[in-house]
């Protein structure tokens, strides 16, 4: 029945170039082409499809099967264009689950970064809090072809007036007062949530980030009226004082950060977030009641997990990272495992990037920590970028998985990822909305020695001023590149944000 679909649709698109190719020429109607030469697999987790096809038009999928079923039988594309990849695997675009491109917006860096991202087969991006401003103007420009990038998804913050004073929200509210702007709201139990949601949905976020200090209450009103509004909710795991299970209760989407999930086994814990609060992990067991209830809660309520794994044991390896002492990798590594074992969905998410000068970025980090130390199948991790981060983020319809209807948004990989997730950083060429990159015209960004170089650096809050006024000034003569220049590129906002707070 469903092929039977497929070769109707396909049929369809056929009998429309057959019966007027002139006027479909006319209207600049883009050719059917039939991909060929390859091994797929689709995101769905079933086996992969050895000499597998494709037929496309622009940027939409018209059918995806084995090279024999597509090209024989009587809908055959007998005029389509046939494009051979001369081998290799294709799997759904990846997406990084957990990023932060506009904490304290540079809009070289953050661009940068996401044209590593996409050459490297990410098409997707989740981020997780920052100036909306910026991560507003990066998502236009990603979904207009304007900047090489995967898609930008990204979350309007709310959290309790207290947390508000924390450095990264100054920065990215700089120019307005943090916890007074729809993209960082301070909430307490006066804040009339219909409005305050509304206005996090107008800044063109996709979910709510439920960050610190809310009490479980309102994390529950909070979370019922964003899915009222047809937002999602990602909310870190530990919200002080309301706690995981708690946290999970309330119906968020997705909660972040698998140590964090300590807490819940915590007689005490802080009423307040700060960042030099570690949970005692000594005593803790993974496979305890504490966690396999914690888990079958969020089975219940198909609560997904983003546990950053890859960040931990990278903290946990140099002795001079801040985070190095914040989580026992060990006891991280074990909850994944735990987490998997009951069938929770697993996403991958870094929130860190990997120097410059490395030729990826960090999300194929964190699939191989997923698979080495989490438990996880290499389809499995494969999933938890593709599939599973399309419900993260609520675009299942359309992302995730390779099927008919579905965007020509997909990486072509050398090597096998199903023998050795490691094989993810063999990408020969990634398309995205229908447009093709190939690895090998990837350019390296400058260093960060040469950007410094460029950047006249000037220190604090004054120049962050200065910055400010010369924006204000320059948007009164209408002179909008220059504004956007100003305002989004300014280190002296990067470092504000870094010394101040
Ligand atoms: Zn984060």
């Amino acid at each position: 029945m469903i092929r039977f679909l497929l070769h109707s649709t396909l049929a369809a698109a056929l009998a429309l170039s057959q019966t007027a190719p002139a006027s479909a020429q006319d209207l600049g109607a883009a050719p059917l082409e039939v991909l060929y030469g390859f091994t797929l697999i689709d995101g769905r987790g079933g086996p992969p499809i050895e000499d597998a096809a494709m037929a496309i038009r622009g940027n939409e999928i018209l059918t995806v099967s084995s090279r024999r079923e597509l090209l024989s039988g009587p809908d055959a594309p007998r005029d389509a264009v046939a494009i051979n990849l001369g081998g290799g695997f294709v799997i759904p675009g990846l997406i990084d689950s957990h990023v932060h491109l506009a904490t304290a917006p540079n809009r070289e860096r953050a661009e940068a970064e996401l044209y590593r991202m996409l050459y490297a087969g990410i098409t997707g991006v989740r981020d997780m809090a920052g100036d909306g401003r910026a991560l507003a103007g990066l998502a236009r420009d990603s979904r207009l072809g304007v900047i090489d990038a995967p898609d930008v998804y990204f979350s309007a913050l709310m959290a309790g007036p207290s947390f508000l004073a924390d450095p990264r929200p100054q920065s990215s509210a700089a120019g307005e007062t943090a916890g007074e702007v729809p993209w960082m709201q301070a909430i307490t139990r006066e804040t009339d949530l219909v409005t305050a949601v509304a206005q996090a949905k107008g800044t063109y976020a996709t979910g709510i980030k439920v960050y610190a200090n809310l009490e479980r209450e309102i994390v529950r009103d909070i979370t019922t009226e964003a899915h009222r509004q047809g937002m999602r909710v990602w909310a870190h795991s530990m919200v002080f004082p309301t706690r995981p299970l708690e946290v999970v209760n309330s119906g968020v989407d997705v909660v972040s950060h698998v140590c964090r999930l300590a807490w819940e086994g915590m007689a005490e814990a802080p009423t307040e977030y700060h960042h030099d609060q570690v949970p005692p992990y000594g005593n803790l067991d993974a496979e305890s009641a504490i966690f396999t209830e914690l888990f079958d809660a969020m089975q219940v309520h198909g609560t997904i997990l983003d546990a950053t794994l890859a960040m931990y044991a990278r903290a946990a390896e140099d002795p001079d990272n801040p985070l190095s002492d914040r989580c026992d990798v060990d006891f991280a590594r074990a909850l994944v495992g735990q987490a998997h074992r009951q069938g929770i969905p697993i996403i991958a998410g870094t929130d860190f990037s990997t120097p410059r000068s490395d030729p990826y970025p960090a999300l194929h980090r964190e699939l191989e920590e997923l698979v080495n130390f989490g438990g996880l199948s290499p389809m499995a991790a494969i999933e938890s970028a593709t599939r599973v981060a399309a419900e993260a983020i609520g675009v299942s319809d359309k992302h995730g998985v390779l099927e008919h209807g579905r965007p020509v948004t997909f990486v072509l990989l050398d090597r096998n990822p199903l023998e050795d997730i490691g094989n993810v950083r063999s990408v020969k060429a990634v398309w995205k909305n229908g447009e093709r990159f190939e690895r090998s015209a990837y350019r390296a960004p400058a260093t960060e020695e040469e950007v410094r170089a460029r950047q006249t650096v000037v220190r604090g809050p004054a120049s962050a001023q200065q910055a400010l006024d010369q924006w204000i000034a320059m948007w009164r003569r209408y002179d909008l590149d220059a504004v956007g220049d100003v305002f989004l590129q300014d280190p002296a906002l990067t470092l504000f944000a870094s010394g101040g707070g």
